[in-house]
């Protein structure tokens, strides 16, 4: 793990569209995106039909029944997850050097904490500080254990052959990640949806990608990308769309001190960007309150 590895931008081919609140074309959206109601689902989970707009039905239970899974335990021997082609590389070492890098990574961080202690004009020795460097490092550490994870034992054995040709949808995935350029949190909510392409990606399995994402070093717009970018590589699908509505505390801490400011940003590929019908139901379905 390397809390400095590269992560790059070169993902900026994506179509991805970014607005923020109070922005006059986009206001309708996010100010129906994220409810705090919806806020405290972890994550729910709506399949429909593709025959929309006209008809916007949940799938009846021939349609569930319908959903057998057949797990296909070669797929993975084809998919290799690359990382870099999603934007993100963390620096991978060889096993020495990670456990050399462990011995001396919490000291060094601890130290680092304790630097910024003195530099603010506290007495890191002071009774409520004297543990809180050492807190510190293992929070940090915590918060960024994406790095640590691979996307391939995460969707390893969550591939199926199925041929259900509508939108797959999971809403409100929580998600709290750390600016890269603040390093303090944004938390917010995920929806992402594809449209399967003879295989379908286990549902729990897209939140835990999106919280293998979350747990690095972050910009808003990078994490849509990757989320849809990973989506896409695993099951090849004939389209994904990811969106995402945060709270930034280096906007609201900070600066503008917007404090009820929110970002959204979306990410479309393939058909969910080409079909502006289906970008459209798979919008409306993320609003809905129904499923
Ligand atoms: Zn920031």
């Amino acid at each position: 793990m390397s809390l400095s590895g590269p992560i790059n931008d070169s993902n900026v081919g994506f179509g991805h569209l970014k607005w923020e609140k109070g922005f006059e074309e986009w206001n309708e959206i996010p100010r129906q995106l994220g409810n705090e109601q919806e806020a405290q689902v972890a994550a729910t989970t709506s399949m429909a039909s593709l025959s929309l707009p006209t008809s916007l039905t949940p799938p009846t239970d021939a349609q569930e029944a319908d959903l057998t899974y057949s797990y296909d335990p070669t797929i993975m021997n084809r998919i290799q997850v690359q990382e870099e082609a999603i934007g993100s590389s963390p620096t991978r070492r060889d096993a020495d050097s990670i456990q050399l890098e462990s011995d001396c990574k919490l000291d060094r961080m601890v130290s680092a904490v304790t630097t910024i202690l003195e530099c603010i004009g506290e007495n890191a020795s002071r009774e409520g500080l004297q543990k809180t460097p050492e807190r510190y490092a293992r929070a940090m550490l915590y918060f960024t254990k994406g790095y640590e994870e691979e996307i391939d034992s995460v969707v390893n054995g969550g591939i199926f052959h199925e041929n259900h040709d509508g939108l797959v949808i999971v809403k409100n995935i929580r998600i709290s990640s750390l600016c890269e350029h603040h390093l303090v949190p944004f938390t917010g909510t995920i929806h992402a949806g594809y449209v399967p392409d003879g295989r379908l990606l286990g549902l729990s399995k897209i939140a835990r990608l999106a919280e293998i994402f979350s747990r690095r070093l972050q910009v808003q717009e990078r994490l849509t990308n990757q989320i849809a970018a990973v989506i896409e590589q695993v099951i090849e699908p004939s389209g994904v769309g990811v969106i995402m509505e945060a709270s930034h505390l280096c906007m609201v801490m900070r600066g503008v001190e917007k404090t009820t400011s929110t970002t959204v940003t979306s990410c479309m590929l393939g058909c969910m960007r080409s079909n502006a019908q289906l970008r459209d139901e798979f919008l409306t379905l993320v609003q809905s309150k129904t499923f």
